[in-house]
């Protein structure tokens, strides 16, 4: 993630909140904003803290994607909170206001290829075939902290290969 690359994202971030100023003729707290959202998350919104975290392995191979949907997406938790204090994340209330302020259907999740951010993952098997655990699991069978059975077949889950 270039620093500008960043300065966009806090620049339509800003942008955002102006728009939703004048449409909503009031004026709020601007947010931190931090890039250090991890794993497949795009970005959240910490409401309690007014903060704005957004991923930035994601962001710097979808730039154009955090610009148009994501920020939007996250300034819109935060001024629902501000205007109607807490309300379910994705209810009437964010989606009006995504609807209202960006002209945006929201969509809960994203669409993004997430690759990259997804972990490694190492190939166990049982009786009935292959599994995948996260490095965490893994790890833990490793120090033999703990062992992983099969729903299914009972089976102890048996390390094959690093995918
Ligand atoms: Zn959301
Ligand atoms: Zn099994």
């Amino acid at each position: 993630m270039s620093k500008q690359d960043q300065q966009m994202v806090i620049n339509r971030v800003l942008e955002c909140f102006q728009e939703a100023s004048v449409q909503l003729n009031r004026s709020f707290k601007h947010p931190i904003v931090s890039f250090k959202q991890r794993g497949k998350i795009a970005g959240s919104a910490r409401l309690q803290v007014n903060e704005l975290r957004f991923n930035p392995i994601l962001l710097s191979d979808n730039l154009q994607t955090f610009l148009d949907e994501v920020v939007p997406h996250e300034v819109c938790h935060l001024i629902a909170f501000n205007l109607f204090g807490k309300v379910r994340p994705h209810g009437k209330e964010w989606k009006s206001l995504m609807k209202k302020l960006f002209n945006l259907n929201g969509q809960t999740y994203h669409k993004m290829d997430v690759k990259k951010v997804a972990g490694k993952q190492f190939v166990y098997h049982c009786n009935c075939g292959p599994i995948q655990l996260s490095i965490r699991r893994h790890n833990k069978v490793k120090r033999g902290e703990q062992k992983y059975t099969c729903r299914k077949c009972l089976t102890n889950l048996k390390f094959v290969s690093k995918e």
